[in-house]
């Protein structure tokens, strides 16, 4: 019988794999990938020291906690800091950095009431065991994780949990690649699209990549034949120029996405603009809840603004985002920056590049 899962890591698929890619490429490829789970994929399978000479992997704004803007870091950290409702919130953003170096960790050790859920159905729970508080839960995240938050506000409305809110700091994926693709400064020759947020999306919104601006991109998984036969598939569009959106993740992700996953997404939210880190204002790259839901939206119930705020100085995670710069060529990198105390974001999450970098020992 043939092992499904590990024939996808089969060393001699790979080097094959590889060996056609030294083969094939006739010129340059600056690919960057949008989601934090490829960035740690490619590091942790061990082929990024194999790739060709002339390929160059550049990591995206795809991790959530990193794509989260100054300002909305600095919101929450507020509303934590007023002391009149408990905030729930994936571990992710405890240490992250806002304005003065304060972070939700240090919230908490001052007395603030945090608590690190797993989920947003975990934050509902805490919602209905506390009749009397009110639990604001940090929504931060793309598309895969939007639908979970819209069917967790879906349930409070038919629980009548009126003590459930959502801060909601989601982001688009298909946005940032538009804002990527317009910035000369950029210059990202094909995406290696994100698995996940794939399962909600399918192809269709990303094929303005290939036919508004030339540009191969190709839904990939995560393990290492994945991400070979996707740079393949890149190296071939753009030897033939015929650019296309590729779904090379087929056991996952089905073209057409997820459409009831979608639906309950659009059901309680709809775009608006949204800040990102390190990229600024984007039209229509977040979610925000619609009218019949606004009871549910932290925002508008307790009369949040997001305050003005900058970058952490010093910090070019918003650089490392945008692939301007690598995060070993960040000056504080594994000096004043490292997991233990982390300037920026990017070296916070295990999904930032930073932290990956210094992981797998990717030298200053
Ligand atoms: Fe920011 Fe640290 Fe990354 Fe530099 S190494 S970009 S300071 S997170």
């Amino acid at each position: 019988s043939v092992d499904f899962t590990s024939s996808f890591k089969d060393p001699a698929l790979c080097r094959g794999l590889l060996d056609r890619l030294h083969r094939e490429l006739d010129r340059p490829l600056r690919f960057m990938e949008v989601c934090g789970t490829h960035t740690v994929a490619i590091f942790q399978s061990g082929i990024r020291p194999l790739l060709p000479e002339g390929v160059r992997h550049l990591s995206g704004p795809g991790c959530p906690v990193c794509v989260t803007h100054e300002s909305e870091v600095a919101a929450y950290l507020q509303l934590a800091e007023r002391g009149d409702v408990i905030i729930a919130t994936f571990g992710d953003l405890m240490r992250v950095p806002g304005p003065g170096g304060r972070n939700l960790k240090l919230a908490q050790a001052q007395g603030a009431r945090i608590e690190v859920v797993y989920s947003s159905f975990d934050a509902l729970k805490l919602a209905a065991d506390n009749p009397g508080e009110k639990v604001v839960f940090l929504g931060i995240g793309f598309e895969t994780t939007a639908p979970t938050v819209a069917g967790t506000v879906q349930m409070a409305r038919a629980q009548g949990l009126d003590n459930f809110m959502v801060l909601s700091f989601h982001k688009l994926v298909p946005p940032a690649l538009r804002a990527l693709l317009v910035d000369p400064e950029c210059a990202v020759d094909a995406f290696l699209l994100p698995g996940h947020v794939s399962t909600v999306l399918g192809i269709e919104p990303y094929r303005f990549v290939a036919t508004e601006f030339g540009t191969p991109g190709v839904i990939a998984g995560f393990d290492p034949v994945d991400i070979l036969q996707a740079l393949l598939i890149m190296v071939e569009q753009r030897k033939t120029g015929e650019y296309g959106i590729v779904n090379a993740y087929r056991r996952a992700v089905d073209d057409a996405g997820n459409p009831r996953a979608r639906q309950v997404m659009d059901d309680v939210f709809m775009q608006s603009d949204a800040l990102w880190r390190g990229i600024g204002l984007l039209p229509g790259s977040g979610l925000v809840f619609r009218p019949e839901y606004a009871r549910f939206d932290a925002m508008q119930r307790l009369g949040l603004t997001l305050p003005e705020a900058r970058d952490t100085p010093g910090c070019k995670c918003g650089d490392v985002l945008k692939g301007k710069m690598q995060p070993n060529e960040c000056p504080l990198f594994g000096k004043a920056c490292v997991p233990a105390k982390p300037v920026g974001p990017c070296m916070v999450s295990t999904e930032g590049s930073c932290a990956a970098y210094y992981k797998y020992n990717v030298e200053a």
